[in-house]
């Protein structure tokens, strides 16, 4: 409530809750520019009283979408698709708390989802909610979180983990229609004529196609009525097939809002090759950028390479872990987006990265790179040294660095190559490392 206070404050008269609503999202839009001291306070302060909530369905077991995890965690350019929704969502409405529901046997892929997100969107998310055996018992649970609530929301979009396309004009929409209607769910019109069938095939009716709309989601509600409705639903053991008629059996008008042609449930093999190519199409702005790094042998009985310890009689001098091949890497990323090179980044002047895992440089390089919306398209990488052997370990630092820098194994190729016996790394005195690195981002 403080952030309606604080509207009627400043201006000195009152608002209309719609009002209020628009005020809370210009305040909040503005919190980034609080000190980084107060702004995690400010952000739990949010959480306790946003009236905002979303709440993304995301217990389903979809599997038309092909082999591999149910479809809200399958892959989507460098993000599974439940994490780019999350982000739309975030991005639409910055004030608002996101609940989330979730099958049971699936938290480690949430987690790992979760883990791809930027701090932002996670500072918005509650802890998930487990779903029930139907969608609409999982919209219960989730509906029931966040009645537990010290503040519940006021208004509550439920929405399908499975539409990353939700944009920031639809959820206003929404927002606007629940404030205005109570009730209501973005609809858009049919370009194909609908037929009703009986079950031989026979058409039995051709409603009016003017009159249709395909509905979608985010649906949007006062909290207690959509609450009172699903509770009134399960106390009748009816099962509907959205939420919207879970409203409408209630008694309760629902308004039917401009929906976006764009905000697709990915749910074929096809949806998902579609929403591939549009993703890509957002990210036309392609950069290279190289990394090179020596280190000499010294004392030891293994080398870091890409994160995998291997065995050999010496080990490699440095400050860090003396990760030659994580090192040129990191570089690469930093030089693809013009963001100065790894020693910018972690002096080597500055105690704390003594002996430092080098994957905390590269995992921040990826960072600054998902922070301008880009992704990392491809890293090529060759190591030159005549020992150790970097054959039977490629696949392994393969895996390494795909895992650190949250890519696709495909994304990442790593090459072995010896100088011939000439100059330092043929001297054995050291190893050296290229890599070049291809990362996509927006225009
Ligand atoms: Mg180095």
């Amino acid at each position: 409530m403080q952030h309606f206070v604080y509207a009627d404050d400043v201006e000195g008269r009152k608002f209309t809750e719609r009002q209020q609503s628009r005020l809370c999202v210009h305040w909040l839009v503005l919190t980034p520019a609080i000190d980084a001291g107060t702004k995690k306070l400010h952000s739990s302060r949010m959480t306790a009283t946003s009236s905002i909530a979303f709440l993304v369905v995301a217990g389903g077991r979809g599997s038309r979408a092909g082999d591999g995890p149910p479809k809200q965690y399958r892959r989507l350019v460098g993000r599974s698709v439940i994490a780019h929704t999350l982000e739309a969502l975030r991005a639409a409405a910055p004030q608002a708390v996101i609940a989330t529901v979730i099958h049971a046997d699936d938290r480690e892929l949430y987690d790992a989802s979760v883990a791809e997100l930027s701090l932002e969107t996670r500072e918005r998310l509650l802890e998930p909610s487990i779903g029930g055996a139907s969608r609409q018992q999982s919209v219960r649970n989730g509906l029931e979180a966040l009645a537990a609530l010290a503040k519940p929301p006021r208004i509550v979009l439920i929405h399908d983990a499975a539409r990353p396309f939700v944009g920031a004009a639809l959820v206003a929409r929404a927002i606007d229609a629940a404030l205005d209607h109570g009730a209501a769910a973005p609809g858009v019109p049919l370009s194909d004529t609908v037929k009703e069938i009986d079950a031989s095939g026979k058409v039995t009716a051709t409603p009016e196609r003017a009159r249709l709309r395909a509905v979608q989601t985010p649906q949007s509600f006062a909290f207690d009525l959509i609450l009172e409705a699903h509770r009134a639903a399960a106390s009748n053991s009816l099962e509907f097939t959205d939420d919207a008629m879970v409203a409408e059996r209630a008694g309760h008008p629902v308004h039917i809002s401009e929906g976006d042609p764009a905000n697709v449930k990915l749910t074929t093999q096809e949806d998902f090759l579609r929403a591939t190519s549009l993703l890509l199409n957002a990210l036309p702005d392609v950069r290279t950028g190289q990394g090179y790094d020596v280190h000499a042998f010294s004392e030891g009985d293994k080398v870091w390479l890409g994160g995998v310890a291997i065995p050999h009689r010496h080990g490699l001098a440095g400050h860090s872990d003396a990760d030659v091949l994580m090192h040129a890497v990191t570089d690469a990323i930093l030089g693809a987006i013009a963001d100065g090179d790894i020693g910018s980044h972690f002096p080597p002047s500055d105690p704390q990265w003594k002996g430092a895992a080098s994957s905390i440089f590269l995992a921040h390089a990826c960072k600054r790179v998902r922070e301008r919306g880009g992704m990392i398209a491809h890293v090529d990488a060759t190591i030159v040294c005549e020992q150790p052997k970097i054959g039977p370990h490629r696949d392994a630092i393969r895996a390494s660095l795909a895992k650190i820098m949250e890519v696709e194994l495909d994304r990442v190729a790593i090459k072995a190559t010896t100088s011939e016996k000439l100059g330092f790394t043929g001297r054995q005195e050291g190893m050296a490392a290229l890599a070049i690195a291809t990362v996509r981002l927006p225009g």
